[in-house]
């Protein structure tokens, strides 16, 4: 083995054994009665996380555009052990949806310790074929509902010494074809709330950010997605909404789930044109 493949080699280990043992304990007790609002939360991971927030007693609001699957979602947290469990309808394209949400997460919980920001808009798998209008659709309800949100419950996260969580992707991070759309929301979150992230420091501000840098998980609307053209293996929804719980509760800056997505992260700009070929050859695709 090359001397620089060893060294590279070794300090992916040692990297990754730091972030173990650095990582904080966490404690299941602090989500007691903790006050939460999930969005996307009628499906995938969401929905994961609504049931996890659940059965550690935290009181909980869920959001998504169908009102009838909120309503299932919130009674099987009800019968999971979860303090409360309310929902509203609400479409993240809309100017006002938003705002309207956290009010209603506000008043109906007295305060929020949690805003866990996931939900993302449907965008198609395909080479971009020139539509911005779906560009600016998604920009809105995958990131600038994002910035609303948070914006409206950071006076309340404040008082509680709340955390503001952010589910981003890989796709934040590496570039990949097909999610022209979807990737630039993802970059644009990773870029806004790691500014933010800088700005609440130097506020001394008592909320803190977690990023979630996710890989492929095995959503219904993930495996639909990429079947027939990508043999990359799926991670669980379920231990995913966990380890960003978990995140989130030990206060940490970065979720990286599963280990891969930190060595990616880590080397991915080693060599851009291997990066890049092996991105591209990870697609079934012939012109
Ligand atoms: P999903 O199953 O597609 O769920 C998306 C959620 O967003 C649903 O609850 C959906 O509910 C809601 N939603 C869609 N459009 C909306 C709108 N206009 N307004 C309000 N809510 C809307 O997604 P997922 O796979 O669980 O992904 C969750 C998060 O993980 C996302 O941030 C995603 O980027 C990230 N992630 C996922 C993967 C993966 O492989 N699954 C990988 C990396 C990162 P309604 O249809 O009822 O509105």
């Amino acid at each position: 083995m090359k001397t620089l493949t060893k060294v590279l080699l070794t300090s992916v280990a040692v990297a990754l054994l730091a972030v173990k043992w650095n990582a904080p304990t966490f404690n299941a007790e602090i989500l007691q009665g903790a006050r939460v609002l999930v969005t996307g939360a009628s499906t995938g991971i969401g929905e994961q996380m609504a049931y996890h927030y659940a059965k550690f007693g935290s009181q909980i609001v869920i959001t998504a555009r169908r009102e009838q699957v909120l309503h299932q979602v919130a009674e099987k947290c009800l019968s999971l052990g979860a303090q409360k469990a309310l929902y509203i309808a609400a479409d993240m394209s809309s100017d006002s949806d938003p705002d309207r949400v956290v009010d209603f997460a506000l008043d109906q919980l007295g305060g929020l310790d949690y805003l866990v920001l996931n939900h993302i808009g449907p965008s198609p798998f395909n080479m971009w074929e020139g539509d911005i209008q779906h560009v600016e659709w998604l920009m809105k309800v995958n990131f600038l509902s994002y910035a609303q949100m948070a914006w409206k419950a950071l006076p309340s996260l404040e008082q509680s010494k709340g955390s503001l969580v952010v589910v981003s992707s890989l796709l934040g991070k590496v570039t990949s074809p097909f999610v022209a759309p979807y990737t630039s929301t993802k970059f644009a979150l990773n870029g806004f709330f790691g500014a933010l992230n800088h700005e609440l420091a130097m506020k001394s501000s008592n909320v803190t950010i977690t990023t979630c840098t996710l890989g492929l998980i095995d959503t219904d609307s993930a495996m639909e997605k990429i079947k027939n053209v990508s043999h990359v293996p799926a991670y669980p929804a379920s231990e995913a909404a966990l380890n960003i719980i978990m995140t989130g509760a030990t206060r940490e800056r970065e979720l990286f789930y599963p280990w891969y997505t930190y060595i990616i992260t880590l080397i991915k700009d080693f060599f851009p044109a291997t990066r890049d070929y092996v991105m591209q050859k990870s697609y079934n695709y012939s012109p």
